[in-house]
Formats: C-alpha cells, sequence, structure tokens
C-alpha cells in the first residue's frame, strides 16, 4: 500500500529527530550522557547528585529555558530570557497566540493555527542533573568510552524528569531518605523498553525507579573533585537587545547579524547608537515590507502587539506568513519529540489565562 503523505512526513520527522539526538548528545566522551541511545531492554544505573553549585535553588537540577526560531533560514537555538529572571519578547509572542486561540472554538482552522504558532513560539524546557554512572550500558564502539564510575550530565525532558522529581521528592519528605548520599544513598535505573509508535519502535522509560535498597559508592571510585557546577552547562545571558534583534530577523525575514552591537571601536556602541541602529534596521524592514507595521522596538521589542492587530483583522494578510512553513515543521517535530510535554504545557496556559 502507499505511504500516505503524513506517514512519510513523520518518518522524516522521526529520521531528523534521530539525527538532532545524534548531533546533540552522542559526544559518549564529553560530559553528557546519552542514556537514550542504549538499546531497548537495558538500563543504565545512576546515583543523582546534588550539583557542585551550592547556590543552586534547585539543589539537583537546573532548568534549561530555550526557544527555537528560523533565523537566516536556519533553525537556532535562543535561551529564554525568563530563565534569567527577565522579560522575554518570544514567550510573550507565544501567550499572545495562545490567549488569541482562546477566541476561536476547539477544532476550527483559526484554533488550530493560532495554537500552532503559540506552540511554535513555546519554550523548551529541559532538566539537567549530574549523576555519578555506576553501571554503563552503552557500547560506544567508536570511542570505546566507558562512563562507569564517572559523573556526567543528564539530560531529561518534562515527562521523564517529573516523574523522577516526585519519587525524589517523595524519598525525601515521605521516607525521610536522601537520594543523594554517597555513603546510603540510592541507585536509579534508567530503564529503556519499547513501544510501538504507527510501527516505529521508540524508547519507554516508564518503568524507571530507584533501588528499593540504599548502597555506598566506595571512596576508592568517587572522585569528589570532579563534580560538576550544572550552571556551566546553561547558554549565558545574551542580553535583551540581542534576542529582540534575533526575533526581529525572524519575524521581518531579513538577515541576523551578531554584530550590531558591538566590535565597534574598543568599547562597543552606546546606547544611543544602538537605538540609531535598530531603528535603521527597522526602516530597512518596514521599506522591504510596505504592508506590515513595524514598531520602534523598546528594549522588549513590541512584536505581541504588532502581531495583535493583524490576528484581530480576520482579513488581510495573516502574519508571519513566510514563517508557516517551520512552524509547521516546527510544530510536528514538537509533537513526536515531545508529546506528553506539549499536551501538559498547553493545558497549563490554557488554564493560566
Ligand atoms: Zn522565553
Amino acid at each position: 500500500m502507499e505511504k500516505t503523505r503524513l506517514e512519510i512526513l513523520k518518518e522524516n520527522i522521526l529520521k531528523k529527530r534521530d539525527e538532532d539526538h545524534n548531533r546533540e548528545g552522542n559526544n559518549h566522551g564529553g560530559d553528557f550522557y546519552p542514556f537514550w541511545v542504549m538499546d531497548f531492554n537495558t538500563r543504565v544505573e545512576v546515583r543523582f547528585l546534588l550539583d557542585k553549585n551550592e547556590e543552586n535553588p534547585n539543589g539537583w537540577f537546573v532548568e534549561k529555558k530555550e526557544h527555537r526560531l528560523s533565523i537566516n533560514g536556519k533553525n537556532e537555538k535562543i535561551p529564554c530570557m525568563r530563565m534569567f529572571g527577565e522579560k522575554c519578547p518570544i514567550c510573550e509572542l507565544s501567550e499572545h497566540y495562545y490567549n488569541a486561540s482562546k477566541e476561536y472554538a476547539k477544532g476550527t482552522s483559526e484554533h488550530d493555527d493560532l495554537t500552532a504558532k503559540g506552540k511554535y513560539y513555546y519554550r523548551d524546557l529541559r532538566r539537567l542533573t549530574t549523576a555519578f554512572i555506576r553501571i554503563d550500558p552503552i557500547k560506544d564502539s567508536k570511542n570505546n568510552d566507558d562512563s562507569t564510575n564517572t559523573i556526567k550530565v543528564i539530560q531529561f525532558n518534562w515527562s521523564l524528569f517529573n516523574m523522577i522529581q516526585s519519587k525524589v521528592n517523595a524519598m525525601i519528605i515521605d521516607y525521610e531518605q536522601d537520594p543523594f548520599s554517597i555513603h546510603n544513598g540510592y541507585d536509579f535505573f534508567i530503564t529503556k523498553t519499547s513501544k510501538s509508535i504507527d510501527g516505529k519502535l521508540v524508547g519507554d522509560y516508564t518503568t524507571s525507579d530507584f533501588s528499593r535498597q540504599s548502597s555506598a559508592i566506595s571512596d576508592d571510585i568517587f572522585d569528589k573533585s570532579t563534580l560538576l557546577d550544572l550552571s556551566s552547562f546553561l547558554p549565558s545571558n545574551p542580553g535583551s537587545d540581542k534576542i529582540s534583534r534575533m526575533l526581529e530577523s525572524h519575524l521581518s525575514g531579513l538577515d541576523y547579524s551578531d554584530d550590531a552591537n558591538n566590535d565597534i571601536g574598543d568599547g562597543g556602541l552606546v546606547a544611543d547608537d544602538d537605538v540609531d541602529v535598530l531603528t535603521a534596521r527597522l526602516k530597512k524592514a518596514r521599506a522591504a515590507m510596505p504592508d506590515r507595521t513595524i514598531e520602534p522596538p523598546t528594549s522588549t521589542i513590541d512584536v505581541p502587539r504588532e502581531v495583535t492587530t493583524s490576528i484581530d483583522s480576520k482579513e488581510g494578510t495573516p502574519p508571519l506568513e513566510d514563517t508557516k512553513v517551520n512552524i509547521k515543521e516546527d510544530l510536528q517535530k514538537a509533537i513526536l519529540d515531545d508529546k506528553d510535554d506539549d499536551e501538559a504545557l498547553l493545558n497549563a496556559i490554557l488554564n493560566r489565562h
């Protein structure tokens, strides 16, 4: 039987996801431990550790929040400014679309279109932990690297991490156990089974669990000096101006250049010059697209308002026409990548307002 276009699309998305994973974390010799590459029906045994950074309010994990936007024709990861306690124009744009979608009944094309855009601009949340690898099942033939008895960073998606976190919380609060202790902590088994999605086997980690018994890690094999500071694995704050420029470039389709406010003279541009540069860029953008209104940017570029105008007038050109293809592509990737996450996040957003 001939494959439907959706089936072909799904195959392509899954293939791309594998490639992304390979690019992101298969460097087995690096600090990240790519547990998802292990074979089905195997498990990696780890001891989660407290962050070396004692200032970390979460103790044993950090949150990495990133947006993915198409800029200069490439899919770029952009740090979410809320990670640094600042306003994030991309999050605001996402919320704007989700709010706007509520004006329409579920199932209508307007609703679907707006939620798709909301999802496109929504930040991707990963949690990073550090762990002492007790037993490493991954046989990396390329580097022949064995992570046993080393400390690694492990990156989790929303659903698996939440499952682990609820177990950790129960141990600490209900049972007064210390899962992180070197001397009498509890190993965690990340177990990979399989489930079939449209005939393709994918990893399932729902049977992962803590050991029922505590155990000691010998001082001979645990090297305290190799503890990792999780903050060093988070992106640094690029500054709200840079984020605004990237978003502006994404929305306008114009080239983004990284040198708008640096590499000039020895001190860079002063604030007034920044405004001039941005104004010039916006003039250029406006000239390129006479039918769109682009407001001069404030420190958090005023995109939501601009887009509101376009959405509210149901006739006329839909906003962000030029990004539609990317939105669909990324949305579908997101759906396959983190189905549970997206549903939960969407519900959270819709219930919040
Ligand atoms: Zn954000």
